[in-house]
C-alpha cells in the first residue's frame, strides 16, 4: 500500500524508492515519542539490489549516533558472521523493524512494531530478496508468528513465495559461547539455502494481522493468545531444508 502511494514505476531505481520510504517515515511522523528521544532515524545499510535482507529489532546507542543499523558490538559480530560466508555489508541489506532507538535500549513495544511494519513491508517489496533473515525473536514474530526461535532457528521457512530464515539475534550470542557457535552454524547454511531458492518472491508480502490494541496506548493486550497451534504451523510453512 505504501508502495502504491509512492507510485512505483519501472523508471525509478530501487534505491530511489527506498529513499522515498525513508522520507515517508519522517513525513508521516511515525512513533513521534520515539523520534523525539532519538538522535536520528536509522533506516538501513547495504545494497538495494541484495538477495539477502537481515532484519533486527531496533537501533541501540551506537546505531542512534551513527545512523546505521548494527554498528555496535552485535553489529561487529554480524560482520564476522557475514565474513564467515564470504559476504560483507555491501553484499546484503540490513534494517530493523523499529527505526528509532527505544529509550534505555528497552524492547520495542508491540504498537511501535506495528506502526513501523508497513514501512518494513514496503522496503521488502522494493528489494524482493530471495531470502529474509530474521534476527531474533522480535523480528521472527512479525513474519512467522507463533513459532519458537529455540525450535526453528536455522530452518528456512517458505510462506507463499517468500523465504525466511529465523536465527538468534547476534547480541544474544555475545556472552554465550554455545549460542555463538549456533549462530556460526546457522549462518554457514545460508549459501546452501540460497542456492535452493531459485527465484525472487512472486507474490506481495503478507504480514500477520496486527494484534488487537488496548485503548490507552495502543499496546497489544493479547500477544500470547494469537499464537497458532503447532499442527497449523506445519500446514502453512513449507520447509525447504
Ligand atoms: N540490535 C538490533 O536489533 N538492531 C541494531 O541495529 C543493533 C542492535
Amino acid at each position: 500500500m505504501i508502495n502504491d502511494q509512492l507510485t512505483m514505476t519501472k523508471t525509478k531505481s530501487k534505491q530511489e524508492l527506498l529513499d522515498k520510504i525513508k522520507a515517508k517515515i519522517i513525513a508521516d511522523k511515525v512513533c513521534p515519542e520515539l523520534a523525539t528521544g532519538a538522535t536520528q532515524l536509522v533506516f538501513s545499510d547495504g545494497s538495494a539490489d541484495a538477495e539477502i535482507v537481515f532484519i533486527g529489532e531496533a537501533p541501540g546507542k551506537n546505531e542512534d549516533e551513527q545512523g546505521l543499523p548494527f554498528v555496535g558490538a552485535a553489529g561487529k559480530f554480524l560482520d564476522e558472521l557475514l565474513a564467515g560466508i564470504g559476504l560483507n555489508r555491501q553484499d546484503v541489506y540490513i534494517t530493523n523493524i523499529v527505526k528509532y532507538r527505544p529509550p534505555d535500549n528497552r524492547d520495542p513495544y508491540p504498537d511501535e512494531k506495528a506502526e513501523f511494519l508497513p514501512y518494513l513491508k514496503a522496503q521488502l517489496e522494493v528489494i524482493r530478496p530471495r531470502l529474509v533473515v530474521l534476527l531474533g525473536r522480535h523480528s521472527m514474530e512479525c513474519f512467522l508468528p507463533g513459532l519458537q526461535i529455540s525450535k526453528v532457528h536455522g530452518q528456512p521457512k517458505r510462506l507463499h513465495s517468500w523465504v525466511y530464515l529465523p536465527i538468534y539475534h547476534p547480541a544474544a550470542a555475545l556472552y554465550n559461547g554455545g549460542m555463538r557457535q549456533m549462530l556460526i552454524d546457522d549462518f554457514a547454511r545460508i549459501p546452501l539455502i540460497l542456492a535452493q531458492i531459485t527465484e525472487a518472491p512472486r507474490e506481495s508480502l503478507e504480514i500477520a494481522e496486527p494484534q488487537p490494541l488496548d485503548s490507552a496506548r495502543g499496546r497489544s493486550v493479547v500477544a500470547k493468545k494469537t499464537s497458532q497451534p503447532k499442527a497449523a504451523q506445519r500446514t502453512i510453512f513449507d520447509n525447504l531444508a
